[in-house]
């Protein structure tokens, strides 16, 4: 047998998470975001998953014609627009919806030669300050758009930079519809935590994320107190058994030191299969179905917990790092993190399989 290191990817939870986005937000179409290879799930793995989503929103255009080429003929987003102009007639062959966040792109646009008229975001910078035109700068780039024989249809987007904080939605959304006075525009703003926390953002398409794997976007809201379940579980098995003395350590700089004797299960998954290396001794983890605590520091290829007190525990014991009897959200936050660092940062080295 090779490496017992799996992560299982349920599709009927990513199905699930995707039927509580249409419970938050029943009046929009959802586009379900599958960038950074579906939060570490597989591209077309998740896609699979989510097939009932209106939409697939992503980063890059190769991924959007490996969509394309399995058989996906609803809309895809591209969320940071083309990259170079030659992007925009791709665009139009596949029948892709960019972003347009910049003058940049417009310029691009405008000089493309298109087959086919393009559907186009364009993006409201609302206090993120990373893409999108400010305010002031708005009324131009609809206006260039509006007047492009290349562009089709124009909605109106904006991307929440505190939607998990109270009214952090308020003035980003009272900017967009100033803008949106008195015209038909669509409009889509919503992350998953704006799906869930604030309704008056849901417009015409939401762009949940995190919510779909099972994650929770907010720090003091569980993914299961939002009725969404992970669809991904980390599972791995203890490699070997080590017996402390009192005042023995384990692991690389010594970190940890035995008060008492103690029996250490070491597991296979380390820093290079995307668990965090900062996690520390007393971060949480499941060995032979009980909950117990990682000793020692996180290395390249192992880490080491605590079984004292599981007697059953033994070499081929199963462990679980994240999954349904461990959320992802924990782990991350005795970490320092975020579930979606963590779910994201999964190794190309870890096998994956589908439940
Ligand atoms: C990543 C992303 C989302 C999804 O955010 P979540 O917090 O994972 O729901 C939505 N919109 C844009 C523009 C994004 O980049």
């Amino acid at each position: 047998m090779s490496r017992p290191l799996l992560a299982t990817i349920h599709l009927q939870a990513l199905a699930h998470n995707l039927e509580q986005v249409r419970r938050f937000a029943p009046q929009s179409k959802v586009w379900a975001v599958i960038k950074a290879n579906a939060y570490g799930h597989g591209l077309l793995r998740a896609a699979d998953g989510l097939a009932e989503a209106d939409g697939f929103a992503i980063l890059n255009i190769e991924d959007a014609l490996k969509l394309r080429e399995s058989g996906w003929h609803k809309p895809i987003l591209l969320l940071e627009g083309v990259f170079s102009s030659e992007e925009y007639l791709l665009c139009a062959e596949h029948r892709l919806t960019p972003v347009v966040h910049s003058f940049h792109q417009c310029d691009w646009l405008a000089a493309s030669a298109l087959p086919v008229k393009l559907p186009v975001y364009l993006k409201l910078n609302t206090g993120m300050n990373r893409l999108g035109f400010p305010l002031a700068e708005f009324e131009r780039a609809l206006g260039r758009l509006r007047a492009m024989p290349q562009v089709e249809v124009i909605t109106l987007m904006t991307h929440f930079a505190e939607a998990d904080a109270p009214n952090g939605t308020e003035r980003p959304l009272s900017l967009l519809k100033e803008i949106a006075a008195g015209h038909a525009y669509q409009s889509s703003l919503a992350n998953s935590a704006a799906v869930v926390s604030a309704p008056q953002t849901h417009g015409d398409w939401v762009r949940p994320g995190i919510m779909l794997y099972g994650a929770t976007p907010f720090a003091d809201r569980s993914a299961a107190s939002l009725g969404l379940r992970p669809a991904m579980a980390l599972t791995s098995e203890v490699i070997a058994i080590q017996h402390l003395q009192a005042g023995s350590a384990v692991g690389y700089g010594s970190s940890f030191v035995a008060e008492k004797p103690m029996r250490i299960g070491v597991i296979a998954c380390g820093y290079a299969d995307g668990y965090p290396r900062h996690a520390p001794s007393g971060t949480p983890i499941v060995v032979a179905g009980r909950r117990t605590r990682l000793v020692g520091r996180v290395s390249m290829d192992m880490i080491t917990a605590d079984i004292t007190d599981i007697p059953s525990a033994q070499i081929g014991s199963p462990v679980e790092l994240w999954g349904a009897r461990l959320p992802v959200d924990e782990v991350a936050s005795v970490a320092g993190t975020v579930g979606y660092e963590l779910l994201s940062a999964l190794a190309p080295r870890v096998a994956i399989q589908c439940a």
